[in-house]
């Protein structure tokens, strides 16, 4: 039986108590899980899948990509510790559901796809939704979005072989950058990367994840 969007919020919220010991949080912040309960999972998956749109599992979107699943996505969002004035950036739009996720606790949202389709039909996604505080753009995330930065926070939704260095340069004192690290098709262990207002960067490994490459190649525009 497919999950109702209620059960998948109530799987988040049971998922982050079994995993408090590796996340250091037993529960998703109220803002985080108000807008996991907002924006709408089934808008951002093939109509194919719509039926399993709120099970807690990842779910093909076309291009060999995936919408990762919705704990991933909830914990990820919360480990950015983002506030209503946050800028972030998004590396890896896909379907754009992150990006919506984040849209909702960030005052900006700047998002790079690799893909030219998927960053169309997420731009129209966005502009059907009358989402206005996202801008997606397609290039190599592994450059970042100089000419926006620096970040409050960076979520890269694929996986690195190794920190991109841009990345950490583009974030800003006291910004976080959550990003999935290790061989591709395997499993990744998932970096919460903080750079101090001293501007010491500092490492915390959180947990296991297994994503779909980050594409290190050149320009796309
Ligand atoms: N955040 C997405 C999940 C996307 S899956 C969602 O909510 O649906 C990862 C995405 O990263 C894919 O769309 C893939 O094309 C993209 N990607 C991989 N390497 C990239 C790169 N170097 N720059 C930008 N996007 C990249």
């Amino acid at each position: 039986m497919a999950d109702t969007w209620q059960q998948m919020l109530d799987t988040i919220a049971t998922e982050a108590r079994y995993t408090a010991s590796m996340t250091g949080r037993t529960q998703f912040s109220e803002a985080v899980m108000q807008a996991m309960s907002e924006v709408d999972r089934s808008a951002f998956v093939p109509a194919v899948n719509r039926e399993q749109a709120y099970d807690n599992g990842p779910l093909p979107i076309g291009n060999g990509q995936t919408i990762s699943q919705p704990y991933i996505v909830a914990l990820m969002t919360d480990l950015l510790e983002l506030t209503p004035d946050s800028v972030v950036l998004e590396v890896g739009t896909g379907s754009g559901y992150q990006a919506a996720v984040l849209a909702q606790l960030a005052r900006q949202v700047y998002s790079l796809e690799r893909i030219p389709e998927l960053a169309e039909v997420a731009r129209k996604r966005f502009a059907d939704l009358g989402v206005t505080n996202i801008e997606v753009r397609c290039a190599n995330g592994c450059d970042g979005w100089q000419e926006k930065a620096p970040f409050d926070g960076i979520i890269v939704t694929a996986a690195a072989s190794e920190i991109p260095p841009a990345l950490i340069e583009q974030l800003g004192p006291g910004g976080r950058l959550v990003i999935p690290v290790g061989p591709p098709c395997s499993y990744q262990e998932l970096l919460q990367v903080t750079r101090e207002p001293s501007g010491d960067i500092h490492r915390r490994r959180i947990l296991g994840v297994a994503f779909v490459p980050l594409i290190n190649d050149q320009k796309y525009e």
